[in-house]
């Protein structure tokens, strides 16, 4: 009667840049594809340093336009 032998496993990931497997991933990208879901890119602490920031997609891409001809 083993039912407690399940150990919940950290998250580890693959760093991307030394390839080493990391118990703290940085998200460092995400890939989106066309032709099916997407992959997130994973980078140790010391790593992710070295990738810019994550550009802000919740950022409007319009312009603010000044002048508004709305007719
Ligand atoms: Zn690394």
């Amino acid at each position: 009667m083993g039912t407690g032998d399940k150990e919940p496993r950290p998250p580890v990931r693959m760093c991307v840049r030394c390839e080493v497997t990391t118990e703290t991933p940085v998200v460092v990208a995400v890939v989106h594809q066309n032709t099916g879901p997407g992959f997130v890119v994973y980078a140790c602490q010391a790593c992710a340093a070295h990738y810019p920031p994550q550009p802000n997609v919740l950022t409007g891409l319009r312009p603010s336009g000044q002048a508004e001809d709305e007719r």
